[in-house]
């Protein structure tokens, strides 16, 4: 398996066994190791923008194996006061569950919104609380603390202590590993990627769901976006065609949202 560990294994390896022959024999050029540093950066850095390898954390992506004809919707950055509610209500036309992965920020600005979420029966997730850009570049300890900040500000605004987190920009690293581990959050990816915010057309977004999605897959979409509505409604009615049930991302992976 591709793997940072994995990965950092093979190097090291290989560049004993080049030194081991550069010192007996002084045969081999000096460009060899700067090849496999810069192969070994090129992984690192395509793992790092790539939950889907599993590269330095495992996370869940899907669950093919599930019994029911269930699907999950996931909203990434929200809570958002023009478009979350707009959300709500066509899932609950549809009578569909999804999960919001709340930004803390933006859950301390609109708790109100969040215990609405709650009280519609869906699961929040952790979605670090600044969302920084920079995230990718943050210390253990500052991971740590944009993923305990957010609990707290959920703790106090619904009483849920809450074990499900997104990587912003689906970015993972050591540190984020380690911060993870050190809270006890289950790492969630997804199977499907709307690309909802994106410069795709609406219509684009909507082919590219509809024509793939099948049972037990996890769909990403923003609670953030215009073009998130508009393909919404569209889904919706399409999983009800195709008898696909959309539940929340932990009844859907059998673990549980909150401690
Ligand atoms: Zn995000």
């Amino acid at each position: 398996m591709l793997s940072f560990r994995n990965i950092n294994g093979i190097a090291i390896t290989l560049l004993a066994v080049f030194v081991t022959i550069k010192l007996a024999y002084n045969a081999l050029p000096w460009w060899i190791p700067g090849i496999l540093g810069l192969l070994w950066l090129v992984i690192t850095i395509i793992g790092s923008f790539h939950m889907r390898w599993d590269y330095h954390l495992k996370s869940l992506h899907n669950n093919k194996d599930v019994f029911e004809n269930h699907v999950s919707l996931t909203f990434d950055d929200g809570p958002n006061p023009e478009f979350t509610s707009k959300v709500l209500t066509l899932l609950k036309k549809y009578n569909a569950h999804a999960t919001f992965f709340c930004i803390g920020k933006h859950a301390k600005a609109y708790p109100e919104i969040v215990k609405e979420i709650i009280a519609h029966g869906h699961t929040i997730g952790n979605h670090t609380y600044s969302h920084s850009n920079w995230l990718g570049f943050f210390g253990t300890t500052k991971v740590l603390s944009e993923l305990q900040k957010t609990n707290a500000i959920v703790l106090d605004i619904t009483g849920k202590h809450l074990r499900l987190f997104r990587p912003a920009f689906g970015v993972t690293n050591p540190n984020i590993r380690k911060a993870l581990q050190k809270t006890g959050l289950y790492s969630i990816g997804w199977s499907i990627r709307s690309f909802d915010t994106t410069m795709r057309s609406a219509n684009t977004i909507r082919d590219n769901v509809l024509g793939k999605i099948s049972k037990g897959d996890i769909v990403l979409f923003h609670d953030s976006s215009e073009k998130t509505m508009v393909v919404l409604e569209r889904l919706l009615l399409f999983l009800k065609e195709q008898k696909l049930q959309s539940v929340t991302v932990d009844r859907l992976l059998q673990i549980k949202a909150y401690a």
